[in-house]
């Protein structure tokens, strides 16, 4: 009974102070967000590596950057809750992406498992954002199968010397440090002899190549490694481990909170661009605030909007299930599948009601933050997300794998 009260009181006091943080998310990005970061982010406009470092900088100046790692390495212990609450206030403000190659994958990783002096090394670089960071996962061979992944790292004394390719690393073109998995073991089982490396990029034997997306921007590369060599204190925790930890890094990369703010900030969007439609055809006009557009598009724009609160209300069950550890396990795909696929089709919807604007896409505008020649201020963002955000349902786990953890997790199949 008063294990059950305690659980109680613990989830009220998170829930206050996720409300809490909300509120200082809201006047933060109102009294002290650098108004180009703003205007950049709010139009969808691209943005390049200082923005993103300067944006991380600013988090880690309030001290919510690393605010979910453990107090001992200068986080706050942030409940699974605030960090969510974080998460999504900041999206439905329509603020940048909070890169998380570092704060939220490897730093966790290194506090974990890492040594004392790989903690020293790294962590307060990552804190800061002075080095950048990829993820180097994924290979042309293995994807969703990650653990077929075979860049080899032959154990040589003291040093590895790393053979092979990763592909559709994020940014790595700005990368200072990518962490990777990579086998140190060829006649283990695929999820034994794998290993989690450190990998220096400025290191001899390191190409970086980019991949176009349909955005017409560079997000993802192919990076090459040959005979790449990295020191043994690179290795994190074990030799033979990096499964473990891998999983461990895939637990934090599924609970991202941002995707519902995500949709409702892009509801919101769409809502405005509906309206923008209707005076454009002379519907509106009725009492103050009534809403008179096409009358099926407000049939889809409120089926999307009760998705968005479906997801909302899902969401905030599965984190409070995960906190009281009465989840299921699936609640992250749930949420990540839910999310994604219901972003995307808000997004679409959006694209529509712009009309001529949501056609016209003009790369080098986007480049240069100017104002796309057609339509609204942000209607080449909002078309470069759209683009973009169609590999929202890939990255991150497929949605096809994320109904296949459903399937077995929840329905027993
Ligand atoms: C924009 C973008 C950014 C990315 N950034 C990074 C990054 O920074 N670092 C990194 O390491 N990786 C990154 N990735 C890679 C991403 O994690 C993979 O694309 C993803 O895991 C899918 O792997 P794959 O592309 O090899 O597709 P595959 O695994 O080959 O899948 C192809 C298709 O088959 C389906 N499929 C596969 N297996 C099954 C199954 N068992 N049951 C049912 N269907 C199945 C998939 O769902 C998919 O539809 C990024 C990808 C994109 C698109």
């Amino acid at each position: 009974m008063s294990a059950l009260k305690n659980t109680a009181d613990e989830s009220v006091s998170a829930r206050q102070r996720a409300a809490v943080l909300r509120a200082q998310v809201r006047a933060f990005h109102a009294q002290e967000m650098p108004e180009k970061l703003k205007r950049k982010s709010g139009q969808h406009q691209v943005l390049d590596k200082a923005d993103y470092v300067q944006w991380m900088q600013l988090l880690h100046g309030k001290g919510w950057a690393i605010a979910h790692w453990p107090r001992d390495h200068g986080g706050q212990d942030w409940s699974l809750l605030e960090r969510f609450a974080f998460e999504d206030e900041l999206a439905r403000l329509g603020c940048p992406w909070i890169l998380p190659f570092g704060v939220k994958y490897v730093g966790p990783v290194i506090c974990a498992y890492g040594t004392t002096a790989q903690q020293q090394r790294f962590l307060p670089r990552i804190a800061s954002s002075e080095d950048f960071w990829a993820q180097g996962y994924s290979e042309p061979g293995a994807g969703s199968d990650l653990a077929a992944l075979s860049t080899f790292a032959q154990r040589r004394g003291e040093r590895y010397i790393v053979n092979g390719q990763k592909v559709w690393t994020t940014y790595a073109q700005w990368a200072d440090w990518m962490f990777c998995l990579v086998r140190t073991q060829r006649e283990a089982r695929a999820q034994q002899g794998i290993s989690f490396l450190l990998v220096d990029m400025h290191s001899p034997g390191v190409t970086v190549r980019p991949i176009a997306t349909m955005d017409g921007y560079h997000h993802v590369n192919e990076v090459w490694l040959q005979d790449v060599d990295v020191p043994l204190e690179n290795l994190v925790g074990e030799e033979g481990m990096g499964w473990t930890y891998a999983k461990f890094l895939l637990k934090n990369e599924r609970t991202a909170g941002a995707i519902v703010g995500m949709v409702w900030h892009a509801v919101e969007r769409l809502w405005l661009a509906a309206d923008e439609a209707g005076r454009q055809a002379g519907r509106l006009g009725g009492r103050q605030g009534e809403r008179q557009g096409d009358p099926a598009l407000m049939h889809r724009i409120g089926e999307l909007q009760l998705r968005a609160q479906a997801l909302e209300a899902m969401a905030y069950r599965g984190i409070e299930a995960m906190m009281a550890g009465t989840d299921h396990g699936a609640e992250a795909s749930l949420i990540k599948l839910r999310g994604t696929e219901l972003y995307q089709a808000v997004a679409e919807a959006l694209i529509d009601v712009l009309g001529p604007a949501g056609v016209a896409f003009d790369v080098a505008a986007l480049h240069a933050a100017s104002a796309p020649p057609l339509g609204p201020d942000d209607a080449g963002g909002l078309i470069k997300d759209h683009l973009y955000n169609r590999a929202a349902t890939i990255f991150g786990g497929a949605s096809e794998i994320q109904r296949n953890i459903v399937a077995k997790t929840v329905l027993g199949l």
